[in-house]
């Protein structure tokens, strides 16, 4: 595999291209930013996040080519011409900016996509710690918060600063408070001059409206976002029957398409995530796909694209650049 190193210092892997003629390519995408979330950003994590204004310049790109994008529902069936390239739209877990940022792009290109809800985060029982503690450390000079009965008072007026708290504190977090002792944990945070507010992805609102849309597909993504791999086989089958279940009867719609967290699977969940109902299940093992008869319909690969995606060529070729540090375990979801 080739490298090269861009001005920042970074080492990338050039990948396969994003679009072959006659092969379908399902693209992950998860936070998808406006200028306003990326001026506010006090650390960006390029695995889980694009620019609205690259994606544009990425959908662009790919339909000045000649490119289709499907529905996750039409790729089995539809009849291919081996001199287009096919691409599906997906995104993961659910955030506000899939339905503020994201979605009045794809409707400007018509692009259909499938989102994949953790249902954790609008039924409230699960927060996006990174993105809150970001918004609430950036909004404030000093914040204080309680810990092992402690509290404890710090000062955050430059950028390195609120990194470095950032980082810290959601370490801290992630490492020792549990589940339901988080949201304690943010109700007892302080900060100078903004309360904190918990970012917890679309409402059930919001989901009804993407219900509804005719370019939106609704997929599951288990309740509180595990690894599979690592849960008993009862905790295994209620991250799986639930929220599919959950969405269909709250929505009135029928939810036959699944995502694994993390990309972690292994022949266990994939068979669990067939008893449970769903017709796919996406992973994010990169590779086009070009024949459905081989094809294992719960283990559908995905090209994953990070904010360094790179357009080298526009309209001619376009690789998804990752560096060597961001192949480790995601940081967050
Ligand atoms: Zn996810």
């Amino acid at each position: 595999m080739q490298t090269y190193t861009r001005d920042a210092g970074y080492q990338f892997k050039l990948e396969e291209p994003l679009w072959l003629p006659g092969q379908i390519s399902i693209w992950t995408f998860h936070h998808v930013l406006d200028k306003d979330a990326l001026t506010k950003q006090i650390m960006p994590i390029p695995e889980v996040e694009i620019d609205v204004d690259k994606l544009e310049q990425l959908i662009v790109a790919f339909l000045n080519d000649g490119g289709q994008f499907l529905s996750l529902d039409a790729i089995e069936s539809m009849e291919r011409d081996p001199n287009v390239s096919y691409a599906v739209m997906t995104l993961d877990d659910g955030y506000l900016n899939n339905f503020d940022v994201a979605l009045p792009l794809f409707e400007k290109y018509q692009v259909p996509a499938c989102i994949y809800i953790t249902t954790g985060y609008p039924d409230g029982e699960i927060t996006d710690v990174w993105n809150t503690l970001n918004r609430f450390i950036f909004a404030n000079e000093t914040i204080s918060y309680v810990f092992e009965g402690e509290v404890h008072q710090e000062t955050c007026r430059s950028l390195a600063k609120k990194r470095q708290l950032l980082c810290r504190v959601y370490t801290l977090i992630e490492t020792h408070i549990a589940g339901d002792d988080k949201l304690d944990f943010f109700a007892a945070m302080q900060g100078n001059r903004t309360p904190i507010t918990l970012s917890r992805g679309m409402s059930w609102q919001q989901l009804e409206v993407l219900a509804a849309h005719p370019l939106i597909t609704l997929g599951a993504h288990t309740i509180m976002h595990p690894s599979l791999p690592k849960l008993s086989d009862e905790a295994l089958a209620r991250e799986l029957v639930l929220p599919k279940r959950r969405l269909e009867q709250k929505l009135g719609i029928r939810v036959d398409h699944f995502a694994y967290p993390y990309g972690h699977y292994s022949e266990r969940e994939a068979t669990a995530v067939r008893a449970a109902g769903y017709q796919t299940a996406t992973t994010i093992d990169s590779a086009f796909i070009s024949d459905f008869d081989t094809l294992n319909p719960y283990q559908i690969p995905r090209q994953y694209i990070n904010a360094n995606l790179a357009i080298i060529r526009p309209g001619a070729l376009v690789l998804s650049s990752i560096s060597e540090q961001l192949n480790a375990e995601p940081v967050v979801e």
